[in-house]
């Protein structure tokens, strides 16, 4: 039956596929296809892992003292009939060796398609069973992961016939395992959990492929191998499309494309609008690869660096000098001289330090996450792992133009220690020998407070950044990361404009450096608006670039920024600035 679900757009595009549900806990298993000569191999790897659970469990209930409960071992003997049962490994092989995926795949996705079956039981008690074949697989995974000398299938080119596109379907899936998508096999994601500017949205849109968040429901309505297409632009999800539909998503996935390959021929054109504004489009990245997308595509340096990816998923162990030396140091040669602005360490809120979904977040963390020990605040709290970061980004300043960047900047108070504390660590790297060069100093303006005093922020810093993801959700008291009030969080809310623009007009006016690295940069509807602001730098995802060039290539600086004041005084910025900002692209004249 073909029915339609609801979500949030945060990447575009239209993608169609099979589904491949996946547990919120369970995101991090790898997936990966295995090439066609070794699928009996990687079986073997699953029974292999399986008997080694069996003689475990077997072990166990041997040496289960006489006083035990009984339930102790009937519960055992549960775990051992699953194991054994041909649904659970005889259906993980069908995946093996009809989609040729690997054994932990294999496994979550017949997890999955069991814990629907089991959900669906009338019976009490055996509805309850589904809680331990979760720990039977488990346990499966974990003998998996520590089979001495029993080495995965090498990753398989996507090397067999009758391959269809996969779609990632997850209740929440956080902004750490997200990463781990990058190159990955989907083609598309579905997320229960989730709005435009959560972290995880912004991944998404970085990893360049269609996704619907903050559809609420669709991991318990999408059945594992449903086919969906995923309307990016819309955020609708279609599952079991009719024939005619299908079709009809086929061709606009056509036009897409081709749209995508004409906007990528701007790549080499320098961005300056009709009235001969030079405009800067740099790039937000998470890992230092990123770097290559970002040249590809044309940027022309590095406007955000969220170092924080480089702190995920270490399970408490955070990277040394050294280590984020080599990071930085590889981002800053592979943008070839350009500009590489580094931000400080911004965990917390969304993006915690280990694998918390938001959900378990939002739930059982921290009370308001969102505004408690983050970014900057967080960095001063651990002073010594503030002044590694910072004697490992001062370092990699040696081989090329890097910028320093700080991110949720509220107080003078903060923006005093950041420089005393960078004041010690250039002592210390000159005695230890270590080269470096003058790096900018900048603040990130996020937080309402520092836009209103921005003027005294001024005094002490290069330039400014100005998040307008965190700058809206502080200034509507709108959590970002929230689908149930993700209508209310509005970037053409007339105060978030005013706060935008100042900011813009203020640093201009005081020689400073500005630049807008949240989503709006990246978004072409904003583009006009931005230039009539006065804002000369933008900074995006690399995917984004080409869209926005071409906006930039078409406009007339001056002539926007006449109609600026229209936009802004007007009680609906967003229906003017279409009327006003489009009639000036359209060259009418302006009054
Ligand atoms: C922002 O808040 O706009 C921003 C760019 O930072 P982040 O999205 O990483 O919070
Ligand atoms: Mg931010």
């Amino acid at each position: 039956m073909s029915f339609q679900v609801f979500g949030i757009a945060v990447s575009r595009g239209v993608a169609i596929g099979r589904a491949v549900l996946v547990a919120s806990s369970r995101v991090d298993v790898a997936h990966y296809f295995v090439a066609t000569d070794q699928l009996h191999a990687e079986f073997d790897r699953l029974l292999r892992a399986r008997d080694a659970v069996a003689q475990e469990l077997e072990t166990l209930k041997a040496e289960l003292p006489e006083d035990a409960p009984h339930e102790l071992a009937a519960l055992l003997d549960v775990h051992l009939m699953l194991l054994h049962d041909e649904a659970f490994t005889g259906g993980a092989g069908q995946w093996i060796f009809e989609r040729h995926y690997n054994a932990e795949w294999a496994l979550s996705a017949q997890l999955e398609v069991l814990a629907r079956q089991f959900d669906e039981m009338e019976d009490d008690y055996l509805r309850e069973r589904k809680a331990d074949l979760e720990q039977v697989v488990e346990r499966v995974l974990g003998a998996l992961a520590h089979a001495q000398g029993d080495a995965p299938a090498t990753v398989a080119a996507r090397d067999f016939a009758g391959e269809d596109p996969l779609l990632l379907v997850a209740a929440d899936i956080a902004p750490a395992d997200m990463i781990q998508f990058k190159r990955s096999v989907f083609r598309g994601f579905i997320t229960d959990i989730g709005g435009k500017t959560s972290h995880t949205a912004i991944v998404a849109r970085s990893l360049d492929i269609p996704a619907v968040v903050g559809t609420r429901e669709a991991s318990r309505l999408i059945m594992q191998d449903d086919w969906v297409i995923i309307d990016g632009d819309a955020g609708t999800v279609i599952v079991n499309p009719s024939p005619i539909v299908l079709e009809e998503y086929r061709f606009r996935q056509r036009q897409s494309e081709l749209e995508r390959a004409r906007l990528a021929r701007l790549r080499h054109t320098p961005a300056v609008t009709l009235d001969g504004e030079h405009i800067e489009l740099h790039a937000n990245i998470e890992m230092p690869a990123d770097a290559e997308a970002a040249v590809a595509a044309g940027a022309t340096g590095v406007g955000l660096f969220r170092s924080e990816f480089l702190f995920m998923n270490r399970e408490g162990e955070l990277p040394s000098e050294d280590e984020q030396f080599a990071a930085y140091k590889a981002a800053v040669e592979a943008m070839k001289g350009m500009p590489v602005t580094i931000r400080t360490v911004d965990v917390g809120a969304d993006k915690p330090l280990d694998r918390l979904t938001a959900n378990e977040l939002r739930h059982e963390h921290v009370l308001n996450p969102a505004m408690g020990l983050r970014a900057i605040r967080w960095s001063l709290a651990e002073p010594s792992m503030f002044r590694q970061q910072l004697r490992a980004i001062y370092r990699a300043s040696a081989f090329g133009k890097v910028r320093l960047l700080i991110p949720m900047v509220a107080h003078l108070s903060e923006v005093r220690q950041i420089l005393e504390t960078v004041r010690k660590v250039q002592q210390q790297l000159t005695d230890a020998g270590h080269a470096y060069t003058r790096v900018e100093l900048g603040v990130m303006i996020e937080i309402p407070a520092a836009a209103v005093m921005l003027p005294l922020l001024l005094r002490h810093v290069d330039f400014v950044s100005i998040g307008t993801n965190d700058l809206i959700q502080y200034t509507l008291a709108i959590d970002r990361a929230d689908e149930a009030v993700a209508h209310l969080y509005d970037p053409w809310h007339p105060a978030v404009l005013q706060l935008i623009h100042q900011s813009i007009a203020q640093a201009r006016a005081a020689g400073k450096g500005v630049s807008v690295c949240g989503e709006m940069a990246g978004d072409p509807d904003f583009t006009e608006l931005l230039l009539a602001m006065g804002l000369r730098s933008f900074s995006m995802h690399p995917s984004q670039i080409p869209a926005v060039k071409q906006r930039v290539l078409r406009a007339d600086s001056q002539r926007l920024a006449m109609a600026l004041t229209r936009v802004l005084d007007s009680e609906d910025p967003r229906g003017t600035a279409d009327k006003e900002l489009a009639s000036v692209r359209a060259g009418a004249p302006v009054h």
